[in-house]
């Protein structure tokens, strides 16, 4: 049970909200959206409560699967930058549909974006923004196989909104636009 974390009290998502650092002993919260957890006091965003939990210390919440924060470091805990960028791709690969900029994967991962794209560059040798097209584009490319779907509609279904920059987009990274791509495969 214990694993599972509990939902914050009043209290503690009282003191979350406020960044009261005389409760950090006391408990880090969790975020099962992103899966860091952090003091109370962390300055970063505040999650959304239902995807808080509480446990008593960074080590329990560890155990649990979660990742110590960046930012706050609870426990002292630091987390290797190959971890760190390692978590924001995985988010990028399950919610490659959202609208992710440099600032939002820096308020969820808890970094400055100046600082989270250099370590992010460092570690990976690319930048977040090439990583999430590689990431669409390889399901665009799923779509254009599996569905009948129009090249417009898959654009949209891989959060490349605006139709001419996903085709740009796909050309520069496949070779051949979507158009010419799904006719290739119906030549099959
Ligand atoms: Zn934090």
């Amino acid at each position: 049970m214990k694993m599972l974390g509990s939902v914050p009290t009043e209290l503690e998502w009282q003191a979350i909200e406020d960044n009261n650092a005389k409760v950090d002993k006391e408990f880090v919260y969790a975020v099962t959206s992103t899966k860091i957890c952090c003091r109370p006091s962390c300055p970063s965003k505040n999650p959304n409560k239902e995807n808080v939990r509480i446990y008593r210390n960074v080590e329990l919440a560890m155990e649990a699967g979660f990742r110590p924060c960046k930012r706050c470091k609870p426990g002292g805990i630091r987390l290797p930058d190959e971890i760190w960028t390692d978590q924001m791709n995985q988010y990028m690969d399950q919610n490659y549909t959202e609208h992710i900029t440099l600032q939002f994967l820096a308020d969820t991962f808890h970094g400055s974006p100046y600082h989270l794209q250099r370590v992010y560059k460092k570690a990976k040798g690319y930048s977040p923004t090439e990583y999430l097209q590689k990431v669409r584009i390889n399901k665009a490319v799923e779509l254009l196989q599996n569905t009948g779907l129009s090249v417009e509609e898959v654009g949209h279904q891989v959060g490349l909104h605006n139709t001419s920059y996903f085709i740009t987009l796909f050309k520069s990274l496949v070779g051949t636009t979507p158009k010419q791509y799904k006719k290739t495969l119906e030549g099959r």
